[in-house]
């Protein structure tokens, strides 16, 4: 089945609003192994409207629309949809009844403009929404699928489920599974030379190998298509361990997580608490811990010092180390780890110190070059990364490579 996801609204084509409802609804979509193969953004006029729909419904079997579905004048994405198509509108008593209990909930009094919001195309199957006014329908027409949706994320998001569950899962015919190898200090440009035949399209396995780029990490993702989950997977497999094997010494796993997730999994499992001491990443690392719920039985305290007195104070850094080497050294990394550990007796410390720019550089020390300590027990180690970016790309790059290369040394415990 091909997809086409639409997001109709000015502020999504002027830029004012990232368009995250085709990103939720590409990756969801994905996940029951369908494909959407294009998305779009139009304005809220209806002769956008109706050149997209030309182009779409010759091109896919489904076509999703989200934005414009308010009481506002603005919002005429249904009226040009169905109008369209052919399509009167018509009351639905039970998409009218959903926005009567909505303001009776929020004690407003309804007004005549969401009288208009129950009106749904003829022929269409209400969409719930629990969240909002603003009813999604689905309907089809010519062996087309047409949905609507709201552009409140938080509406769409459940309304997208239903939508899945009611009206998708039913037609699946062909699944699709997604595999991932994870890569952590290897460029892009290595593992296209490291692994080229076993990157691109392989129709005759119904698998597509292609890399990207993670935050922290490279990952290779395989994706393969077809009826059975095993075939799938034995499809899968004839290159993923290929990849494996030749690509053995950089691989941090299959995981989806996100790191700060997989070093939680990882501490939990091994019974160790954590802190962090931070420099230029100024409690970024800290606050990535913090994400994770239940963070509370692995991390206890935190420090940043971002001075130099204040490393000496708080962590107890030699003064000579800095003096000798600088603060952004191998051997300032170990020591924060070090006195991290100590002063909070937490059983590993992770540690970061650089130059996130766009001052502060030296001949030696160019922007972006990181350092990272990590005490696990009674053992020091200590990572250098050469980072690119804005200010907080440098920052928030360098936190996602520290968590990586923990995970890394936990996955051997
Ligand atoms: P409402 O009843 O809230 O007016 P609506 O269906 O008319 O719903 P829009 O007016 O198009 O929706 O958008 C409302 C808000 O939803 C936008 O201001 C924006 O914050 C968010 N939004 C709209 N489209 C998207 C999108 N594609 N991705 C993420 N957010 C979106
Ligand atoms: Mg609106």
């Amino acid at each position: 089945m091909k997809i086409e996801l639409i997001a109709v609204g000015n502020e999504v084509v002027y830029g004012h609003t990232v368009n995250t409802n085709a990103s939720y609804m590409a990756s969801e979509f994905e996940k029951y192994g369908l494909e959407v193969c294009y998305q779009g953004a139009i304005r809220d006029r209806e002769e956008d409207i109706n050149q997209a729909l030309e182009i779409a419904k010759k091109r896919v079997d489904m076509i999703i629309l989200c934005g414009g579905l308010g009481p506002t004048k603005d919002d005429l994405t249904k009226e040009a949809v169905a109008k369209y198509f052919g399509l009167e509108l018509e009351l639905n008593k039970e998409a009218y009844e959903e926005i009567e209990r909505f303001f009776i909930k929020l004690q407003k009094p309804m007004l005549d403009t969401n009288y208009k919001q129950a009106l749904l195309p003829v022929g269409s199957k209400l969409i719930p929404n629990y969240n909002g006014t603003a009813p999604g329908c689905y309907f089809e027409i010519n062996s087309v699928g047409v949905a609507l949706f709201p552009g409140p994320p938080r509406e769409l998001r459940p309304m997208f489920e239903y939508f899945i569950n009611e009206f998708i899962i039913e037609k699946l015919d062909t699944i699709c599974l997604t595999e991932e190898v994870r890569l952590l200090g290897i460029g892009e440009s290595f593992i296209a030379e490291e692994i080229d035949d076993l990157l691109g399209c392989f129709e005759a396995k119904q698998v597509e190998v292609a890399p990207y780029l993670g935050e922290g990490f490279v990952s290779i993702r395989l994706k393969g298509y077809g009826q059975s989950k095993e075939d799938i997977l034995h499809n899968i497999n004839f290159y993923k361990i290929q990849i494996q094997n030749r690509l053995k010494s950089f691989i941090i796993g299959d995981t989806k997580k996100v790191a700060e997730e997989l070093v939680y999994d990882l501490l939990i499992k091994h019974s160790l608490s954590i802190t962090t001491a931070e420099s230029c990443t100024g409690g970024l690392l800290a606050s990535r811990i913090v994400n994770v719920s239940g963070a509370s039985e692995i991390f206890q305290e935190a420090f940043v010092t971002y001075s130099n007195a204040s490393k000496i104070k708080t962590l107890g850094v030699k003064k000579e180390t800095l003096e000798k080497y600088g603060a952004v050294s191998e051997q300032t990394a170990q020591e924060m780890a070090i006195g991290a550990q100590k002063k909070s007796g937490s059983d590993v410390a992770i540690s970061i110190t650089g130059i996130a720019g766009p001052t502060g550089a030296s001949e030696t020390k160019p922007i972006g070059l990181i350092y990272i300590g990590i005490a696990l027990k009674e053992n020091i180690y200590s990572y250098k990364i050469n980072l690119y970016g804005t200010r907080y790309e440098i920052r928030s790059l360098s936190t996602a490579y520290a968590l990586q290369y923990l995970a890394r040394l936990l996955q051997n415990l």
